[in-house]
């Protein structure tokens, strides 16, 4: 029996599949490679390039494979594309997780863990954030992630199918062999970003606001492993494996860094000097993002590992530094 790893091309996705294989388990992986990296398939995996949206490939990859849970990565992640170009969510993230769950009911395939986003929550009610807090999204990308949890609650209720819906905070980091990392085009995120300056590939970082309330003015986030992300993966497949119901799981240290501590654990980290330029707020970015993940740690028996940001930090230095163009050659 396999598990399906769909998007384990892309970042989260290709960590999962490495653990995954570690772990002893039988991987086959679909990516339509928009977002993705062929370079970043573990070679152990069987590959099968597809987009959920076409459920005679879905249909045709179940029959084929013997598969017993899916692990579901595939969709668009990117907020700011999101608020320009929402239809594109809706119908990669929606309607490709509609296809998904259509072909997965008349192939009897009835467990599936899913990676949903802090997004969901939009402004936090209180922090550290619990499962239970209120989720008003406040872009597009969180929207549809939420209303990809709601389809799977639906479904789960009239045919019989289990998931685990896991809200990731902010993913970081890179494997620890430096073989596979993070590599999105064009890169919007913190750490690859400020890394990019020691790498020669830009002068300066942009600190998107320093007027929020929080101790140094800008914004905090959890920052988690994908290690760890990955591992959370591996647990929820086998609880719903050992026939538990359907659940939902934020992941994240449980500790907040702001945007000036990132950037100066990364100057010890490269011993760079990393300039950094104070530049207008984000659109749409919450002054403190911190998850609870009690409710994992108990019911999951989940345990973050590369807890310590200068750990995070490293691991992305060594795969950035190696890899400056990604998986460009
Ligand atoms: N950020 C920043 N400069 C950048 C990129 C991000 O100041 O060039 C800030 C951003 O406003 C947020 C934090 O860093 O407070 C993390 O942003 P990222 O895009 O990595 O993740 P998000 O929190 O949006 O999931």
């Amino acid at each position: 029996m396999a598990v399906l790893v769909l998007g384990g091309a892309g970042y989260i996705g290709s960590h999962t599949v490495y653990e995954l294989i570690d772990s002893g388990e039988d991987v086959v992986i679909a990516d339509n490679l928009q977002t993705g990296h062929l370079e970043a398939v573990h070679p152990k995996a069987r590959f099968y390039k597809g987009d959920i949206r076409d459920k005679e490939f879905l249909d045709k990859l179940f029959k084929d494979e013997n598969i017993d849970s899916v692990i579901h990565f595939a969709a668009n992640s990117l907020v700011g594309e999101s608020m320009v170009d929402p239809l594109k969510y809706y119908d990669n993230n929606l309607y490709g997780t509609m296809v998904l769950l259509k072909s997965m009911v008349e192939n009897g395939i009835d467990k599936i863990v899913f990676s949903s986003t802090a997004a969901t929550y939009g402004e936090p009610e209180s922090i550290p954030i619990l499962e239970s807090d209120r989720t008003e999204p406040t872009n597009t990308y969180g929207e549809t992630k939420l209303s990809m949890e709601k389809m799977f609650k639906w479904v789960s209720k009239a045919h019989g199918l289990r998931y685990v819906s896991l809200r990731y905070f902010n993913a970081c980091g890179a494997h620890i062999s430096g073989e596979i990392g993070e590599a999105h085009n064009p890169e919007s995120h913190l750490i690859p970003i400020i890394l990019q300056v020691p790498n020669e590939q830009r002068k300066e970082v942009g600190i998107f606001g320093d007027d929020y309330n929080t101790k140094d003015g800008t914004c905090v986030r959890d920052y988690i492993h994908v290690t760890d992300l990955a591992q959370a993966h591996i647990l929820a497949v086998k609880y719903l494996r050992a026939g538990n119901e359907s659940n939902i799981f934020n992941l994240g240290n449980g500790v907040g860094f702001t945007v000036k501590e990132v950037i100066e654990c990364a100057r010890k980290v490269t011993g760079h000097k990393i300039p950094a330029v104070i530049s207008p707020r984000r659109a749409g970015d919450p002054a403190v993002l911190i998850a609870s993940s009690e409710k994992a740690k108990k019911i999951l028996g989940w345990k973050p590992e590369h807890d310590s940001l200068e750990e995070i930090i490293e691991t992305a230095w060594k795969w950035h530094k190696n890899h400056p163009k990604g998986f460009q050659k």
